[in-house]
């Protein structure tokens, strides 16, 4: 099988969870799977380089904006890979343009259009696990452009479906899709099973679990899309087609 899973920024924050995505990302590859991994830049990482850019320039070019707000994915990308070596198995890690995430020219909103590449499939080939930083691909000029905010989703999303992955694995600080935000509503209640148009209806009202063009892609493409808390078992929720 072929595993996409993405790690968000609060399952990235410390050295700690570092490694316990490593070792999730290994117990797939270890039962014989092919596996790609999404990572978004650490905790706060990218509010952190959007105030340090507010500082130098109110409005700044957003070409130059996107090349800066894409680096706090590339140090994530790089840890996991030098995380999952130092557990003893092979990882690479590629940027956006590495592996060929080709997209429009809208910077800080860009749409993925497509692999341009076979870089992630020779790597997978190798028997390597290959860490691809989420939120950022390149447009017709090689330059570096942003998903929009939250976009790490939508790159596992297009991952999944470019590679026609057999599964899609969206780690996060909650465990699953709620009826409403379960950290503001304490007795919101989870999902098993939620389907695309349900889950769009919720990220477009700003439910930030899932980006909504993660969503759409999702739907478009038929990823089945499983959400999972990096903190606790559970089954999460399943996003899928009406059933
Ligand atoms: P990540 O960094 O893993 O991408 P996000 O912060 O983007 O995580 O998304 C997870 C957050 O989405 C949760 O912590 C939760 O507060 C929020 N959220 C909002 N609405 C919902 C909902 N309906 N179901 C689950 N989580 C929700
Ligand atoms: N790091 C980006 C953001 O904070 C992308 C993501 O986390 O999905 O918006
Ligand atoms: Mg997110």
């Amino acid at each position: 099988m072929l595993i996409v899973q993405k790690f968000g920024g609060s399952s990235l924050a410390d050295v700690s969870r570092i490694r316990r995505g490593a070792q999730r990302a290994i117990y797939e590859a270890k039962q014989g799977n092919q596996v790609v991994v999404v990572v978004s830049a650490q905790g706060d990482t990218t509010d952190n380089l959007v105030s340090a850019a507010a500082a130098i320039a109110p409005n700044p070019s957003a070409r130059e904006m996107d090349s800066y707000l894409a680096t706090g994915e590339q140090m994530s990308a790089g840890l996991m890979a030098m995380a999952i070596a130092q557990q003893g198995f092979p990882a690479i890690s590629l940027t956006g343009w590495q592996a060929g995430i080709a997209t429009d020219g809208h910077y800080g909103d860009a749409r993925v259009l497509g692999l341009s590449n076979d870089r992630i499939r020779n790597e997978l080939s190798k028997g390597k696990i290959v860490v691809v930083t989420g939120f950022q691909g390149i447009n017709e000029n090689n330059d570096i452009t942003t998903l929009g905010r939250g976009g790490s989703d939508t790159t596992a999303v297009a991952l999944a479906a470019y590679l026609q992955a057999d599964k899609c694995q969206i780690y996060t600080d909650v465990d699953g899709v709620y009826d409403r935000d379960p950290r503001i509503f304490p007795d919101a209640v989870r999902y098993d099973e939620i389907d695309y148009e349900a889950m769009l209806t919720l990220a477009r009202q700003g439910a930030q679990v899932l980006h909504d063009r993660a969503v759409e892609l999702a739907k478009e493409h038929g990823v089945r899309i499983q959400v999972l808390s990096s903190f606790r078992p559970g089954p999460g929720t399943m996003v899928t087609a009406l059933s």
